[in-house]
Order: structure tokens, then C-alpha cells, then sequence
């Protein structure tokens, strides 16, 4: 596993450095959900300090048992109101936010905890109906209310294309996420900055990182196929 994970890092490296970006500014997401604690572990050993999960209750059962380490857990699953509680407890940072229901949650959740609960907004940017995700066309209302509550920070935005085997096909996508990101930029006030996307998975990462992602979130490229 060691060597998979230094090819990645040495992957996500590369591609910033060939496309002007500083390398520091790209973080790797190691993508845990179903991978047993002992090679949770491994990873660790070789030098992963972030993970993500993607579902509340194998967390929990999972983060009991590594307690002691130094790492950073990031929700990245699709989430249920009445797991937020659990969620604040747990994640570092929650990068499906979708609905304002969600938010509100969170934030009464995170005053609870007295904790600042760092999110990003997923977004369906395919506008497929499968999948998760606020409507581009709506997130400007919701981020307009969500930085208002506050023990929530909105750190940026995540997006999920569609699955394609070639990732030239993804590329619109993760552009089109830096683009919505750019133009919230603009019409909010006071600006929101919005530096995180996070965008890019096992096949298609280095594309995702030319257009912009600061987190790309990879679990089969380092930990193999899940069953
Ligand atoms: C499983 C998952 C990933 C990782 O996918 P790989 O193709 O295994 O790298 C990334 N993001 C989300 C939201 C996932 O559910």
C-alpha cells in the first residue's frame, strides 16, 4: 500500500506542478468506506492524514478503534438529518451539504458541541436525478443562508459527475464547478471566498486537479477494489 500511496501523492504532484499550481494547495482525500481498520491503520503508517467516509454508523465503529491518531476524517457520503448529531462529533469537515433542512441541522447539532462545523456544498452539477446535490441554480440562495448560521463555516464546494471511463468526459464538469465557484464569488456580499473544491476521484483526479480541486477524494487507486 505504501508504494500506491506515494505514486498517488507523486501523481497529484506532478499534475500541479504541470499545470502551474502549487502542489501544497492540492490535499488527498484517502477514501476508507468499507476498508477494515487494520488497513486503515497501513495508511496512516505510510503517511495519509486525511480520510474519508461515507457512512455515519461504519465510522463510528471504525474511529473508536483509531482514536489515538493523528488524522482528520471528512464526511463524504450522502447524509441524513438524523445523523447529523453524529456526524459533528466525528468529521472535520462534511462536503455534502445539499439542503438548508441539512444545515440547520448541523448548526444546532455544532452549537451543542460548541464546535464550528466546516462544510462544503455538494453540488449536481450533471443534474442527473440519481444524484445528490443542490441546484446550480438555487446555491446561491442557499449559501446566502447557510454562512449565516453560525457554527457552520462554508469552506467551498464538491461536485460528483457522472461516471465515465474516459476522464476528458468528466473535465466539463470539474470546470464548470470552478466556474459556478467563481461566480458566487462575485454576487455574494461580502464576498464568501470558497477556496475548497473538492472533485476528482481514482479515474479521473488529474484532470480534476487542472481545473481547480483542492481535495480529490480517491479510495480504489490506494486501497484496491472494494467488495
Ligand atoms: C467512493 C467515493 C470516492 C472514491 O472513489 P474511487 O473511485 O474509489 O477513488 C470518492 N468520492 C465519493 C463521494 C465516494 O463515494
Amino acid at each position: 500500500m505504501i508504494k500506491r500511496i506515494q505514486n498517488i501523492k507523486k501523481r497529484i504532484e506532478e499534475t500541479a506542478v504541470g499545470c502551474g499550481r502549487d502542489p501544497s494547495t492540492v490535499r488527498l482525500v484517502a477514501v476508507s468506506k468499507t476498508i477494515p481498520v487494520n488497513r486503515v491503520k497501513e495508511a496512516i503508517e505510510a503517511g495519509v492524514t486525511v480520510f474519508g467516509e461515507n457512512y455515519v454508523q461504519e465510522a463510528r465503529e471504525k474511529f473508536s478503534q483509531l482514536a489515538t491518531y493523528p488524522v482528520s476524517w471528512h464526511f463524504i457520503g450522502h447524509l441524513q438529518s438524523n445523523k447529523a448529531k453524529y456526524a459533528v462529533r466525528l468529521f472535520d469537515m462534511i462536503h455534502s451539504v445539499d439542503t438548508l433542512k441539512l444545515a440547520r441541522e448541523l448548526n444546532k447539532q455544532a452549537q451543542k458541541n460548541a464546535k464550528i462545523q466546516n462544510i462544503l456544498i455538494q453540488i449536481n452539477i450533471s443534474k442527473e436525478s440519481s444524484k445528490s446535490g443542490a441546484d446550480a441554480e438555487n446555491v446561491l440562495d442557499l449559501i446566502d443562508k447557510v454562512r449565516h448560521l453560525e457554527n457552520l463555516s462554508v469552506k467551498g464546494l464538491m461536485t460528483m459527475p457522472p461516471f465515465f471511463n474516459d476522464p476528458e468526459k468528466a473535465r466539463p464538469y470539474f470546470s464548470g464547478l470552478r466556474n459556478l465557484r467563481d461566480r458566487i464569488r462575485q454576487e455574494t456580499s461580502p464576498e464568501i471566498a470558497l477556496d475548497e473544491l473538492s472533485m476528482g476521484m481514482t479515474g479521473d483526479f488529474e484532470a480534476a486537479i487542472q481545473e481547480g480541486a483542492t481535495l480529490v477524494r480517491i479510495g480504489t487507486a490506494i486501497f484496491g477494489e472494494r467488495i
